[in-house]
């Protein structure tokens, strides 16, 4: 068994071990590493194992109230084994702070785990410098990802940016949008001159909201982006269905779109969740590969911070990160204890998907969250 990590989550006492040793050899299954899960009935932090069966990568995870629970979390445990995991803190990834600015969105896409309720009012740009000065980090080195819901249908958008750069010069200030916003050029030269550093674009496959007038607002406002000198930083597809991967890859092949890379991802039960089958990250990077090969395209793996929720490939020299999300029911959080970080849940900065999660059951499903995030994933590389 490998190193034991419950001694360093603050709130487990008395695990045994022998319970998930007992229960894996039911299934003649090999323990691998300790770690975190959440209850999906009561949502406190469990402890938990990984295990190898069958070529199959699983989580056995333990609830006081109810009892051992087994997921399988990866349909290729070889895929799982190889992927190149090089664990530097700094990168790019590790710097960011995704940070809600607005509960607001001008669409309703199929998959949304924030769920925007149009009621909500934004809060005022001291209020949110108020929040991002209690963090009590060193800001000069974080990257503010404004997110929202949509963080463009804030008038004020353009201040708020301006305003951190003030108080942090050498902040990067990244905007994660759909986009549609910035089909109004003025919108682009307003966050040019505020020094925006970036925007990321959620874009999807052209039927992903059935709407032909927000696609060509998207695509124009992505074209404005480039025209104008804002930089695109990434471009991301959800997929609904795998059927879709055709033309995604068709879209971000041929039109040399200068972004630094592209996300795809297929959907997860998180949020707004359509009936969709579950898939692991293996069976998307099988999926593309196949579709290289069926198309005469070099695919290569790329070294990076992959692990069982992300990869980054290259197609053609394009770079591409997939994405597979789990949920709270089969949520590995040992495996999630890098960046990108969010500050979603009302208990700390922690890594985004984790963070993704436990707001979806305080804010969407309204339940109190019954514990804290344990003092081990917090985000904290930047502490004064
Ligand atoms: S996914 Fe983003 S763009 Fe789509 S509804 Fe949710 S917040 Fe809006």
């Amino acid at each position: 068994m490998t190193e034991n990590i419950f001694f360093k989550i603050n709130q487990f006492s008395n695990i045994d071990d022998k319970l998930f040793e007992d229960s894996v050899k039911e299934f003649n299954g090999e323990l691998l590493y300790s770690t975190v899960s959440l209850c999906h009935h009561c949502h406190y932090h469990v402890p938990a194992y990984t295990y190898h069966y069958n070529n199959q990568l699983w989580l056995v995870k333990h609830c006081k109230t109810h009892g051992i629970s087994h997921h399988m979390i990866e349909r290729d445990y070889e895929f799982y084994k190889n992927l190149v995991y090089t664990p530097k803190k700094d990168t790019e990834q590790d710097l960011q702070v995704i940070t809600e600015v607005t509960d607001r969105c001008n669409i309703d896409c199929p998959h949304c785990y924030h769920i925007p309720d149009n009621e909500v009012r934004d809060t005022p740009i001291d209020k949110l410098m108020e929040k991002y000065k209690s963090w009590n980090l060193d800001m000069e080195k974080v990257i503010f990802v404004l997110a929202g819901a949509e963080p463009t249908l804030r008038k004020d958008l353009a201040d708020l940016v301006r305003t951190i750069k003030k108080e942090w010069p050498t902040t990067k200030v990244v905007v994660l949008t759909n986009g549609i916003r910035y089909s109004d050029r003025d919108l682009v030269q307003a966050s040019i001159d505020a020094k925006m550093d970036a925007i990321c674009v959620g874009l999807n496959h052209h039927s992903y909201i059935n709407n032909p007038t927000v696609r060509r607002k998207q695509l124009e406002g992505i074209k404005n982006a480039f025209e104008m000198g804002l930089t695109v930083e990434t471009i991301s597809y959800t997929m609904s269905s795998v059927s879709e991967l055709h033309d995604i890859l068709e879209e971000i092949l041929s039109n040399n779109w200068p972004a630094r890379f592209f996300r795809i991802r297929y959907g997860s039960d998180i949020g707004r969740y359509p009936d969709q089958e579950r898939l692991y990250l293996s069976d998307t990077y099988k999926l593309v590969k196949e579709w290289c090969i069926n198309n005469g395209k070099t695919f290569k793996d790329l070294p990076g911070d992959n692990n069982l929720y992300h990869t980054m490939v290259s197609i053609d020299d394009i770079v591409i990160r997939l994405i597979q999300w789990c949920d709270e029911t089969d949520i590995n959080i040992e495996e999630l204890d890098c960046g990108p970080y969010a500050d979603f849940s009302s208990d700390g900065i922690s890594n985004f998907l984790y963070s993704v999660i436990r707001r979806d059951i305080e804010k969407n499903q309204k339940i109190f969250l019954p514990d804290r995030i344990p003092e081990k994933y917090l985000f904290k590389q930047f502490s004064k």
